[in-house]
């Protein structure tokens, strides 16, 4: 089977297709490398089975001009998804999720293939309901500093959703809740990185606000679970949450990795920025009576796991930006 994963050189992008390769599928990656590394892709750029296309999807991909014959799916994670990258970079984050959505939409249409889109938690905004569900319509501030990651993905779902009724395209939504794991950048600025680096380092690890809001963090590998799960399940289209629905607090998460580092690190508490959401945790019943999706990572083990990656692949990124 032929795929195709825009996004692949990010950090839930590279894991999903190091898991297609796994599973004997021929994996077509898209990336532009703004926000991914080729260095993601290191443990499987040699496979014979997989191909690298370095494109920015906001540009049509020509199925004329490449070997697309067979492709029977595409999952469209192609998106900075970072806070801090995404509010440098808001027109291109915008864009990506409109543009490049439509493209890939388009050449789905054109191959016949099924499309599966990468949504977020981020449409619920600064949740009024809690825990989240897919039947939750959102409480998302359409112009502050998140709204182009909340709008734009929303933008998406819509887009997606129509191009299924118009065309009968086979679609599915997931919506990822915060996930982690190895090959995250040390430095994209997301809570698991921050604190793992600054605690090997010896540095205050920086908690914004008070450190009492909430999130719920899922491995990769059960993310990626996940993902697979919906895009091969029949008559589905979701929206369906993926996500671990253990919830901690951000204090308390400092914490943990302060003793799993057995850092010296102090805390030091910085202002919180504009529209952070105060709680989120996925309802994840739908996935796991839909897709028997359930997480299976501890969370102890995989933060475990992440900070034996950040002391020794990590090491050159933390190097490198000093
Ligand atoms: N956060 C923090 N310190 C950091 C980075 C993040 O306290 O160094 C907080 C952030 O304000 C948010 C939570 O951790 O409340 C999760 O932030 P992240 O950027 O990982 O993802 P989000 O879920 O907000 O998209």
């Amino acid at each position: 089977m032929k795929t195709i994963v825009t996004g692949g050189a990010g950090f839930i992008g590279s894991h999903l297709c190091e898991r297609l390769l796994k599973l004997g599928y021929e994996v077509i990656c898209v990336d532009s490398y703004i926000t991914g590394a080729r260095s993601n892709m290191e443990p499987f750029l040699d496979n014979p089975n997989f191909q690298l296309i370095e494109h920015d999807i906001t540009q049509p991909l020509l199925p004329e001009e490449l070997d697309f014959k067979g492709v029977k799916e595409i999952f469209n994670l192609a998106c900075p998804a970072s806070p801090i990258d995404y509010q440098k970079i808001p027109l291109e984050t915008l864009w990506v999720s409109a543009a490049g959505t439509k493209n890939m939409l388009d050449l789905a249409v054109k191959l016949g293939a099924k499309f599966l889109q990468a949504s977020t938690s981020e449409v619920y905004g600064d949740p009024l309901e809690h825990p989240q569900r897919e039947s939750y319509w959102g409480n998302v501030n359409c112009l502050g500093p998140r709204s182009c990651y909340d709008e734009g993905k929303r933008f998406a779902e819509s887009l997606v959703t129509n191009y299924s009724h118009e065309y009968s395209l086979p679609t599915k939504i997931v919506r990822i809740f915060n996930t982690y794991g190895p090959r995250m950048r040390a430095h994209d600025g997301r809570v698991i990185p921050n604190f793992i680096t600054q605690a090997l380092a010896g540095e205050p690890i920086t908690i914004y606000g008070d450190g009492y809001q909430t999130r719920s963090f899922c491995y990769v590998d059960d993310m990626v679970s996940g993902i697979l799960a919906m895009m091969v399940k029949r008559d589905f289209k979701g929206p369906v949450n993926l996500g671990n629905p253990e919830e901690y607090s951000i204090k308390s998460l400092a914490e943990k990795i302060v003793e799993l580092t057995g850092a010296k690190s102090k805390i030091d508490y910085k202002d919180l920025p504009q529209d952070d959401p105060k709680v989120r945790r996925p309802d994840i019943s739908l996935a796991s009576e839909r897709l028997e999706f359930e997480p299976k990572v501890k969370f102890e083990d995989g933060l475990k796991r992440t900070i034996e990656w950040f002391e020794a692949d990590g090491r050159e990124q933390r190097a490198e930006s000093r």
